[in-house]
């Protein structure tokens, strides 16, 4: 099973590449992605103090894959972002990627998600705030997108200590 030493760092060329689509035909590989997303998450989270959600890519699992785990675990594969609201929101971000660094961005402050379960239904979810700069987040990772990419200006970074 994949652990904390599995995040790929900042720099790693990997995350920076676009991921595929996850094929109906690998659906019976999802429960071991999740299951490997989902250890790694309490890792961190017993680590780090933070980590609401993970991304496939960033264990190097390139698929269009993320999982959430806030009130209760949640997994969207190939999701699709639409409805993005014009209004935008100015936010920290942390990765797990570059545990002790923040960058400001913008996000948009609401959004449509659609994408598909782990029984291949389709399902649809407005978020807003917290939860919609998350997903913004992360789906930024499917794409090879890291929030250090999306700075608001130079002076957008600061470093944060983890004990
Ligand atoms: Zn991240």
């Amino acid at each position: 099973m994949k652990s904390i030493k599995d995040i790929l760092q900042l720099g790693n060329p990997l995350l920076y590449e676009v991921s595929e689509p996850v094929l109906q035909s690998e659906l019976s590989l999802v429960p071991e992605w999740v299951n490997d997303l989902d250890n790694v998450l309490q890792e961190v989270r017993a680590q780090y103090k933070f980590g609401r959600a993970i991304a496939a890519p960033q264990l190097g699992i390139k698929k269009r894959l993320i999982y959430l785990n806030i009130d209760k675990p949640v997994v969207i594969i190939n999701p699709h972002l639409s409805q993005l609201s014009y209004k935008m929101i100015e936010l920290w971000d942390d990765c797990m990627c570059f545990p002790n660094l923040l960058v400001k961005v913008e996000r948009h402050k609401s959004l449509t998600i659609k994408y598909l379960d782990q029984m291949w239904q389709q399902q649809e979810w407005n978020l807003k705030d917290d939860l919609a700069e998350l997903l913004q987040h992360e789906y930024d990772h499917l794409d090879g997108k890291l929030c250090t990419m999306r700075a608001i200006d130079n002076k957008s970074f600061k470093l944060r200590r983890i004990d």
